[in-house]
């Protein structure tokens, strides 16, 4: 009988990743619902010491998998280590999040499990001792909640920055023990040559706390520093719509949307957006969308908390002057 709720944690060179302990602050949630263990399996290379982290945040037992082949992240070894894992303890939850790593990794992990999978969930709960996960569709114009008949584990990728984060416990923590797994050279058929770094030093907007992003209305790439201004001030990243990508006046990595990223901040600011589908699916779930647009009848402001029609390099300048009191 399948037992316990597990959670992949993610690391980066050594890093834990904040979707870590999103996770297993969740997972610890549904463990109580479930009245069983949260185990947290952490894979890398001599990164044994970071283990003792998840304990504050409610896990009980952290499992390690210490390997110089873990690090950097492969699919095919981190496929291999887990899949082992997983048959030889039969958890009935299993959760990673829906970071570029973990939507990688759990695609390829189910198919070898021969399990089903909901990606990109945005709400867990047991009912009736099962798992059911709420997650977008149709672009975020819907929810569907799905449930797992006869797959076990019921497995699940969480949305980052979603979830809530437990308050760490600094007087708990949990059990560290190493993970049993054999890794065959034979079976990586993946071998990272290299690694090209960021070195902008810009929070991924996967993990920023607050967006300020300019569309079309930005009118080109040379009027970006109006909102690089407002990002400063207030300590956020910059993002796009696929316009102003498109159009070559932001790298594709700046692009929030279906085709780029989707990313969920306390803060959302929209500048010169005009609210398409596409570009709501990558942001929709922000905690506070602002809306500034001169079209009182964009989408956009269908979904902003806040709203100013206006003209953005008259209005963001303006906001800018303002939070500078304020910081
Ligand atoms: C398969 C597919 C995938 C896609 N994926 C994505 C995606 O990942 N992300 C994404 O963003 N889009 C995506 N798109 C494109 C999407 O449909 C829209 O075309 C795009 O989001 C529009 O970008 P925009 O809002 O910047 O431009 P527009 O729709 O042209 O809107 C510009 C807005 O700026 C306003 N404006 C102009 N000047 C000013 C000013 N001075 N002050 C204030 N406001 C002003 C206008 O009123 C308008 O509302 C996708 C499309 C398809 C078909």
């Amino acid at each position: 009988m399948a037992q316990g709720v597990w959670t992949i944690a993610e690391q980066r060179d050594g890093e834990i990743r904040k979707i870590s302990y999103e996770l297993v602050s969740e997972g610890r949630r549904l463990a109580d619902a479930l009245g069983q263990e949260l185990t947290v399996v952490l894979l890398g290379s001599n990164i044994k010491d970071k283990a003792a982290a998840f304990g504050p945040y409610g896990a009980n037992k952290v499992m390690v998998a210490d390997d110089s082949r873990l690090e950097p992240y492969t699919t095919d070894a981190y496929v291999s280590v887990i899949s082992q894992l997983v048959k030889a303890n039969e958890p009935a939850v299993l959760l990673l999040g829906a970071s570029v790593q973990g939507k990688d990794l759990a695609g390829r992990l189910a198919a070898r499990l021969d399990v089903a999978m909901a990606q990109d969930c945005t709400v867990f709960a047991i009912e009736g001792g099962t798992l059911v996960a709420t997650r977008p569709i149709y672009a975020g114009k819907a929810y569907a909640k799905v449930t797992f008949e006869n797959s076990w584990p019921q497995m699940a990728t969480a949305r980052p920055k979603v979830m809530s984060v437990n308050e760490p416990d600094p007087s708990k923590s949990a059990e560290v023990m190493d993970a049993a797994f054999t890794l065959d050279d034979a079976d990586l058929k993946t071998k990272v040559m290299d690694v090209v770094k960021d070195e902008s030093g810009k929070v991924d907007l996967t993990e920023a706390d607050k967006i300020v992003s300019g569309g079309r209305g930005m009118k080109g790439p040379e009027n970006y520093y109006i909102l690089e201004a407002l990002a400063d001030v207030i300590g956020a990243s910059v993002g796009a719509s696929r316009s102003a990508v498109d159009a070559g006046w932001r790298p594709h990595s700046d692009q929030v949307g279906q085709t780029g990223k989707v990313v969920s901040p306390n803060l959302y600011v929209a500048c010169g957006i005009s609210g398409a589908i596409q570009h709501l699916a990558g942001m929709s779930t922000s905690k506070v969308i602002v809306a500034i647009n001169k079209d009182a009848d964009a989408p956009i402001f269908q979904k902003a908390d806040y709203g100013v029609v206006g003209d953005l390099f008259d209005v963001v300048p303006a906001l800018t002057e303002e939070a500078k009191k304020y910081v």
